[in-house]
């Protein structure tokens, strides 16, 4: 199975989630959130395309990152591969952070939307609304997105957020854009 990334994967990411990460930054959006600073991933025939394979022997040589983060873009157009990965991602005990524009209900809607939430342990939900950006929200572009506890959600199936990191202030800056990237 192959996937369209936007970058290759940047190491030592401190704002796309909790602890020093590792971002895959998939190829193809069609939320078009006005303000979006991430528009260089939108075309879904951009990017280039890489065999899983090769993905998971780089996430395996990587060194001193917390966890994977997929962002994008909007991995969730790639769900079966995204899914694929984060089950490998699991067996090196790494933690898993998704961001995508659908909302939590929406990806439960989805054909594969359990089994992604069984496969990773955030997921930070709906599209980028200018209105409602925030400087203050770690983690999150607008205030309207959720840091959802997926384990937690699973357990008790019923939306958990991780009200921690959803009342926190922000110290970091709140966008990183992906380096190396193809187009
Ligand atoms: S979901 Fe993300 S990448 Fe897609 S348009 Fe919205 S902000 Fe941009």
């Amino acid at each position: 199975m192959k996937i369209r990334l936007a970058s290759t994967l940047q190491s030592d990411s401190v704002v796309d989630g909790l602890g020093i990460r590792t971002v895959i930054w998939t190829q193809g959006c069609a939320h078009a959130c006005p303000g979006c600073h991430n528009k260089q991933t939108h075309n879904f025939d951009g990017g280039v395309e890489f065999e899983l394979e090769d993905i998971k022997k780089e996430i395996s040589n990587l060194v001193g990152q917390t966890g994977i983060t997929f962002s994008g873009g909007d991995p969730l157009y790639q769900i079966e591969a995204v899914i694929e990965l984060a089950k490998y991602i699991k067996t090196l005990n790494m933690d898993i952070w998704l961001y995508t524009g659908f909302t939590y209900e929406e990806v439960l809607k989805m054909p594969l939307g359990k089994d992604l939430l069984n496969s990773i342990d955030i997921m930070v939900d709906g599209k980028y609304e200018l209105a409602k950006r925030s400087l203050d929200a770690p983690f999150r572009g607008s205030t309207n997105q959720r840091i959802i506890d997926c384990k937690k959600t699973v357990l008790e199936g019923k939306l958990v957020l991780v009200d921690d990191l959803m009342k926190k202030r922000n110290t970091q800056p709140l966008f990183q854009k992906p380096e190396g990237i193809f187009i």
